[in-house]
């Protein structure tokens, strides 16, 4: 069966979109720990993230790169911080996370943002690609 982030990147599933390659996909966590935290994916489905074949791991952070810069330029942080974890979702991804002067991401301390937030947000990162 398909993963939950597939199912986004076909869109059959709706997302807070950032951007896409025909490789990659990006878009707001629904749950997120900082405000513009971004969720960047293969679209080609692999459970854990060390198991992706070496093209792809490195294309994926050229991706990311891209969208982290974008981020920056949206949200008030002093930079971008990149977690893996991947206990909840069996496909791998990349959280990026706007960090503060603390510096630190806790996932245990969600931002209570509106859906309605969450798409102007996107939209503001979207204008804000290079
Ligand atoms: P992890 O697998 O890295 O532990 O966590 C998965 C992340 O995906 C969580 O931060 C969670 O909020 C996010 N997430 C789970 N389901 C969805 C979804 O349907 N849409 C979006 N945008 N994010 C999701």
């Amino acid at each position: 069966m398909a993963s939950i982030f597939t199912k986004i990147a076909n869109r059959e599933i709706p997302c807070h979109f950032i951007a896409e390659t025909d490789e990659y996909f990006a878009f707001l966590d629904i749950n997120p720990v900082a405000l513009g935290h971004t969720l960047v994916i293969p679209k080609r489905e692999v459970d854990y993230y060390f198991d992706l074949e070496n093209n792809m791991y490195g294309g994926i952070w050229v991706f990311a790169k891209k969208i982290a810069k974008a981020i920056e330029r949206t949200v008030p942080c002093v930079r971008i911080g990149v977690t893996i974890l991947g206990l909840e979702v069996p496909h791998a991804h990349i959280h990026l996370v706007p960090l503060d002067d603390k510096g630190i991401i806790n996932f245990k301390n969600k931002v209570d943002i509106t859906d309605e937030a969450l798409a102007q947000l996107a939209a503001e990162i979207r204008k804000k690609l290079a």
